[in-house]
Parts: C-alpha cells; structure tokens; sequence
C-alpha cells in the first residue's frame, strides 16, 4: 500500500455553512494521472481547496489521508511542505514580490524542511534557469512582480514553473486549460508531462475534454453534486464530450 499517495473516504466539506462536497471518494497512486470533470458548480475547485487546507472550507465528515496520515489537522503550510501543490484555477498577484523571490523562499522553505541545504540567490537563479525551459518562460519574467499583468497564459505557466522547482508528490492542476490559447496550452502540458515520475501524481480538474488530448490522465472520473458519480478511462473523457453533462442527470436520478 505505500505507493498510495492519496486517499479520500467519504468526505464531505461546507462552505459558508452550505454543504458543497457530499461523499466524495478518490484513490490516488504513485505514477498516476487522476482527472476530474464535471460541471461548473459540481465542487471541483472546492475539492482542491480542502486537499490544500483552505480556512473558509470546512470538512464535516470523512477522511483524507496523504500518505497513509491523515490530513485534517495539518495546516496549509505544513501540506505544501509535504509536497501537496495547488496550480490555482485564478492565480494571485502579488505587486512588489519579484516572481524569483517568490520562487526562491518557497524552495528554501521546502529544502529546510527536508534538511537539505538552502541556495543563496546566485546559485538559485541558475537552478530556476535551467527550469525555464520545461515551460519555455524567458527570464525576464523572473524579475517581475509574482504574476503582476501575465497573460492568462504566462501565469499558468508560471504555475507550472513553481512545480518544476517545488518537485511536489501530489499536484493539483485546477482548470489549468481555462483562458488559454492553443500554443500556451500545448506549453503547459508539455510541462506537466515533463514533471511526471513513477513516485509523485497529478489531479488535474478540467471542464473539458481538451486538456486530456494532451496530458493522457490515467483515470478520469465526473463529479456531480459534490461527489465522484462515474470513474473510467479517457474514453470515458471522449463519451462526457459527446453527451454532454446533461446525460449525467438521468443517469445518477436512475441510480436513486
Ligand atoms: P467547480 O470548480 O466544479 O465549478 P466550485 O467548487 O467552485 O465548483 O463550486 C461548488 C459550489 O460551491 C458552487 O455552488 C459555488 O457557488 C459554491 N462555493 C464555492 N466557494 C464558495 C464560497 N467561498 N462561498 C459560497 N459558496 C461557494
Ligand atoms: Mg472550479
């Protein structure tokens, strides 16, 4: 069982009070490609919240062990520390932190934590150098303000650099599809399919089919209403294009 990364039970979260995910069950192995579609609406993005430890999300029942620990005590700090990494679905700006900076503290932050040893600035700009390529970033970009005016593009490449410098066990990729064109979509994936290795995994939630054409997910499963309803293989994927979501309503009212 220790190539188990992730392991969610019947969890069940609220927000402002209102409960949003209702069950939800997911089992997440070394090397594996996890997807998750679904509607807007259906939790997804409240799914990677919680996995994080997001305060405003609060987890009323159920159980999500990382690595065979559980969890629900842990603060967000201490998961990214774990190695859980969260590409956000809007990421933030942060005006007057340099994006090398930004990048710099949370790798030191990482590697104290590991006991491994801390680059001074000299030594991690060629580290994050010769990462720039996996997203084909040029580096001005390290000198600007964390996301401060990138194009929707440019900043989801900028997530993708964070992982490739942060090397994280479980990746979260939330919607990294939406707002980009062909070419900047081709670039991102092409950098997760870069980062993957038979000891760390990736969810990567998308409302569309698209994304899967370029990062080949391993399983792919719909949430509906809070809750993982079907779980396949990519054809699985190609026949939610087709039939659109709608075709889900007959099919979970049928299972009740
Ligand atoms: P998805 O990512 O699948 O589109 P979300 O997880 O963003 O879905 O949203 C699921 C539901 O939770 C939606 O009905 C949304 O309005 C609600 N929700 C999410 N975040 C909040 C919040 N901070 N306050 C109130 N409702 C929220
Ligand atoms: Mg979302």
């Amino acid at each position: 069982m220790s190539d188990t990364i992730l392991s969610v039970k019947n969890l069940t979260a609220n927000v402002d009070g209102t409960p949003i995910l209702k069950g939800l069950n997911l089992e997440v192995k070394a090397g594996e490609v996890h997807a998750i579609m679904g509607r807007n609406g259906s939790g997804k993005s409240t799914f990677s919240k919680v996995l994080t430890g997001h305060p405003d999300y609060e987890v009323t029942g159920g159980e999500i062990l990382y690595k065979g620990e559980s969890l629900l005590e842990t603060e967000p700090e201490q998961r990214a520390l774990a190695g859980i990494f969260l590409a956000f679905q809007y990421p933030l700006e942060i005006p007057g932190v340099s994006n090398l900076d930004f990048l710099r503290i949370a790798y030191n932050a990482k590697q104290k934590h590991l006991g491994l040893e801390e680059l001074d600035n000299f030594d991690f700009e060629d580290l994050v150098n010769e990462k720039l390529d996996i997203v084909q970033m040029n580096p001005s970009f390290l000198d600007r303000s964390l996301n401060e005016g990138f194009s929707g593009g440019e900043k989801k490449r900028n997530e993708i650099l964070q992982m490739a410098i942060l090397e994280p066990t479980l990746s979260i990729l939330d919607e990294i599809d939406s707002g980009l064109d062909i070419d900047a979509l081709r670039i991102v994936s092409s950098g997760v399919n870069q980062l993957k290795t038979e000891n760390n995994a990736c969810i990567v939630i998308t409302h569309y089919q698209r994304l899967l054409e370029y990062i080949e997910p391993d399983f792919v499963h719909v949430m509906y209403d809070g809750r993982i309803v079907m779980s396949g293989d990519k054809e699985l994927a190609h026949e939610l294009e087709a039939k659109g979501y709608d075709f889900l309503d007959e099919k979970v009212l049928a299972a009740v």
